[in-house]
This record gives structure tokens, C-alpha cells and sequence, in this order.
């Protein structure tokens, strides 16, 4: 409240970081300030309730890991590392959407500082406008100081990927796609195409070429998950198997290996219309001949679930029909390969364009909405 009565008397730009996740870096400006949350890592979990109050410099590792010890879990983003602040309020898409919705769906209310500098509680019945407005609107209506979850009893899933090397990811993402159709919502699948580091241990076969990864994280009883996992398991057969029984914080935590600190990124992202053929051929294609082996392009399956059930107009997150979200984190370390790899993503996204919808998750764009997102930037 005293950062923002400060800057507002000064009428200095103003920036809001919660932990800097975003690549876009929209938690920071020049010649202004920026108000720091990271160092407000509060954490007050209710175990009788099923709820938990988390502070906005809190990251899903963090508040996952302390639930874990109830057997609860929260419904956050794929990737420990993202803060849950930013994450909420743009939306939250993570292993059990398909099951409990979005971050945003299991808010119960927040504390708010407005631009005037005073503090105020949003909820369904405080300031239920403000309420709608925060969920989904980002950080433009206020500061969150403090998020209050409902949680959930999750404790063990299963949770893992399949792997198939990239010649034979066609067929495994046709299989993929028509398995997803019948899919139970205890599942939160996606489908990662990457390549592996040299510290992940993996047969030769997927030294060779690049990986096409499938699967995610069931939550629910684990004898009916071991036996609607059986037929993703089984296909092809794949190359590795790496499903396990986990507690959800370490599932919370399976995919960070993916994207650590410090990488130049330039994302794209936007829901897809479909996952038809051609859009299936063009990610196989263009990843054949990706410039970075840091790159990733992930597609989630969020639909046919009780977060395709909430109404677009309930929340100011709306995008709710479409099946599938994909985002292609284009990554490197070397700055002279600047030019190179936003010059591929560009050529990749304009092929993707006729199976991309007229709609893109606010968290994973910044410059241009709709279907693209323009970042260069390296994660802090
Ligand atoms: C590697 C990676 C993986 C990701 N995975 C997912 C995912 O699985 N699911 C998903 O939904 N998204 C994902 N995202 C996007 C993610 O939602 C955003 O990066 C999110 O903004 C991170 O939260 P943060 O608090 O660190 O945000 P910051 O980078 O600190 O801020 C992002 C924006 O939110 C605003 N903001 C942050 N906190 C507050 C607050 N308390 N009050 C007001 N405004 C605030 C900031 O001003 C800024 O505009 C991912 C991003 C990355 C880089």
C-alpha cells in the first residue's frame, strides 16, 4: 500500500513481480518501480477446510510440497517454478485441470490493493465485480496480497510420460488423440515433443533423435488409473516408460527439468482448433528441424472436463471450448542464435496458422493477443 501511494504521488510507472516468472517480463518496467512481492512466501494451509491462504511470492513447488504433508494438493501450472500470483490471475492451466478446472476456478477470494493504495477483499460476495475481473484479467485490477485456495485430497497419483522417438510420433499422436477422446477427467494429459538433455537417462534410441512425450498425471483411485493407463503404456510399445505412483508434489515438480533459468525464449502460443492431421504432421515437421535442442512444444488436452464445464462468462477467463492449448517455447543460451530461432518460430507458426484458434491464453502471451505472443527475454 505504501509502494503504490508512493508511486502514485510521483506518478511513476508502476510494476507488479510476483516471481518473475513470466518470459515475458511484464513483471517489470524501465525508469518506474516495481513492487516486489517475491519475498512474501506465506503459507496457512486449513486441512479441516480444504483451503489454503498463499502469499503472492509463493511458487506451485512451494505450496505443493506443504500440502503434500495433509495429503492435499492445489490445482496449479504444469512447472514448480511458476509463481502461483501471476499464474492465478491470468488463469492457471496445470495437471488436474481436467479434474478441478483452473487455478482461477479454485480461487475463494483475495486481498487486493487498488491503485488508490487501499486494501480490500474480493470474493463471491465482496466486491464480486472486482472478483470476476481478477479472474482472468491478470494483474490489471490490483495487487494481490494474499490468495485464499480451495484445495483438494489428492495425495499419491500416477504420473508420468511415455516417450517415442520422433519417426515414429505420427502414429503415436494419432493413437494419442483418439485415446484422449475417451479419456476419464481424473486425467490431465499432454503431448511434449523435446529433446533430451544429456543428464536425463534414456535408451539410445531417443539419443538419436528428438522425443515425442506422452501423458501426464492421473489423480484418482490408482487401481483404475493403472488399468485406463494400460493402453498409452502398451502402444507401440514405447521406447521408455517413466509412469510411477507419486506423491502430487513430486508430479508437481516431474517437468522443471524442461525449462531452467536463464535461457533466451521466444514463445508462442494460442488454443488449437483441433488436433487434426495437418497440424499433427507441421509440430513433427518443424521439430524435426528445430535450431535448439532447449526447444519444447507442448500441447495440453484441458478440454471435455469440469474445466471445459465452467461458463465463459463466469470468470473474465473465457476460452473454455476449445480441446487443446499449445505453446512452442522456443529456447537457447547463445545470444548470436538470437536472430536465427525467432526467424524458425515465426516460419513455424505461420504453417501452424490454419489449425490455430482466434485464441490464445493470456499467461503465455504478451505483446499481441489472439494467436500469437511476441517475447524475447530470458527467465530471472
Ligand atoms: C516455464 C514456464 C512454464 C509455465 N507453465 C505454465 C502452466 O503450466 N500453466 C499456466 O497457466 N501458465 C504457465 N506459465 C505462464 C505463467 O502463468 C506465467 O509465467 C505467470 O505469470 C507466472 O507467475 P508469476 O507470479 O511468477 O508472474 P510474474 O512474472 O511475476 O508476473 C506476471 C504478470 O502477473 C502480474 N502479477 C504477478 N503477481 C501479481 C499479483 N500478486 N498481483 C497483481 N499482479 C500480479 C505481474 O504484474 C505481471 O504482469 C508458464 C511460464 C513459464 C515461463
Amino acid at each position: 500500500m505504501a509502494s503504490v501511494k508512493f508511486a502514485r504521488k510521483r506518478g511513476m510507472l508502476t510494476s507488479v513481480r510476483g516471481t518473475g516468472h513470466n518470459v515475458a517480463g511484464t513483471s517489470l518496467c524501465d525508469d518506474g518501480v516495481v513492487i516486489d512481492l517475491s519475498a512474501m512466501k506465506g503459507i496457512h494451509v486449513n486441512p479441516t477446510a480444504r483451503t489454503a491462504r498463499v502469499e503472492p511470492g509463493v511458487t506451485w513447488a512451494e505450496i505443493n510440497h506443504d500440502l503434500q504433508a495433509f495429503g492435499l494438493a492445489a490445482t496449479g501450472g504444469f512447472v514448480g517454478t511458476t509463481g502461483v500470483g501471476g499464474l492465478t490471475l491470468g488463469g492457471g492451466l496445470g495437471w488436474m485441470v481436467r479434474k478441478y478446472g483452473c487455478a482461477l476456478d479454485n480461487l475463494l477470494s483475495a486481498d487486493v490493493v487498488t491503485a488508490e493504495g487501499k486494501l480490500i477483499k474480493a470474493s463471491a460476495t465482496e466486491n464480486p465485480d472486482l472478483f470476476w475481473g481478477i479472474r482472468g484479467g491478470g494483474g490489471n485490477f490490483g495487487i494481490v496480497t494474499s490468495f485464499e485456495f480451495q484445495v483438494h485430497a489428492v495425495g499419491t497419483v500416477l504420473a508420468g510420460l511415455v516417450l517415442h522417438p520422433l519417426s515414429k510420433g505420427g502414429d503415436a499422436l494419432r493413437f494419442w488423440r483418439k485415446y484422449e477422446e475417451s479419456a476419464s477427467e481424473h486425467m490431465s494429459n499432454s503431448l511434449v515433443v523435446f529433446t533430451a538433455p544429456a543428464e536425463l537417462p534414456v535408451p539410445d534410441a531417443l539419443r538419436r533423435e528428438a522425443i515425442v512425450a506422452l501423458g501426464g498425471v492421473w489423480v484418482g483411485p490408482l487401481e483404475e488409473g493403472e488399468r485406463a493407463l494400460r493402453p498409452l503404456r502398451e502402444y507401440g510399445p514405447p521406447a521408455a516408460d517413466i509412469y510411477q505412483r507419486m506423491p502430487y508434489s513430486a508430479a508437481q515438480t516431474m517437468a522443471d527439468f524442461l525449462w531452467p533459468k536463464g535461457l533466451y525464449s521466444y514463445w508462442k502460443s494460442s488454443f488449437l482448433k483441433s488436433l487434426s492431421d495437418g497440424a499433427v504432421d507441421t509440430i513433427l515437421d518443424f521439430y524435426a528441424k528445430t535450431l535448439s535442442a532447449r526447444t519444447v512444444v507442448v500441447v495440453e488436452h484441458d478440454g471435455d472436463s469440469a474445466w471445459s464445464r465452467v461458463p465463459e462468462d463466469a470468470t473474465a477467463f473465457g476460452h473454455r471450448s476449445w480441446p487443446y492449448n499449445m505453446v512452442a517455447t522456443t529456447m537457447w543460451t547463445d545470444p548470436k542464435d538470437t536472430e536465427a530461432n525467432i526467424n524458425w518460430t515465426r516460419e513455424f507458426w505461420e504453417a501452424m496458422k490454419p489449425f490455430l484458434a482466434d485464441a490464445a491464453y493470456v499467461m503465455l502471451a504478451s505483446v499481441s493477443l489472439g494467436s500469437v505472443n511476441i517475447v524475447v527475454t530470458t527467465m530471472l
